[in-house]
């Protein structure tokens, strides 16, 4: 890596990193979903427990840097319980947070909770890539797409 990431790594990041939430396949899993982003070499499955339009349970596995880790690890909490249309609005407003520089409302920022500490990356191109691949991952298990994701 040729930049510095030092203001990316706050804490939330590197405490999800180190200990992801949700981590682990799934056997019982309804949807499942491989993402692929080529040019950082992150590599993930989306395990996805649903009923009818809801997420009862998600949890996901592979390896990747810190910044996809700690995205996957903040998702996953975050979908728990919620609806394949709350969980697509959820995917919009981050997408948002981490691609576009504006300032969310108050009430959008207070849905995304804990995932506004990856607001950092929209500084850093490349890894927005590693930020989204579990989002882009979720889309297509929600599409009903599910093939192997990758973000290029
Ligand atoms: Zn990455």
């Amino acid at each position: 890596m040729t930049f510095d990431l030092r203001d990316l790594y706050q804490e939330v990041i590197v405490d999800h990193n180190r200990n992801p939430k949700n981590f682990g396949k799934m056997e019982n899993a309804t949807r499942v979903a491989e993402g692929y982003n080529p040019l950082c070499g992150d590599k993930l499955h989306l395990y996805l427990k649903t009923d009818n339009d809801r997420i009862d349970d998600v949890s996901f596995d592979g390896t990747g840097c810190a910044i996809s880790v700690a995205s996957a690890s903040l998702m996953t909490e975050a979908l728990k319980g919620k609806t394949f249309s709350e969980a697509e609005q959820i995917f919009r407003d981050f997408h948002k947070l981490v691609t576009q520089d504006v300032s969310l409302q108050d009430s959008t920022m207070q849905q995304l909770g804990k995932l506004a500490v990856l607001a950092g990356v929209r500084e850093f191109p490349t890894r927005v890539k590693c930020a989204t691949l579990c989002w882009h991952t979720l889309h297509s298990i929600l599409e009903g797409t599910e093939t192997t994701v990758s973000t290029e």
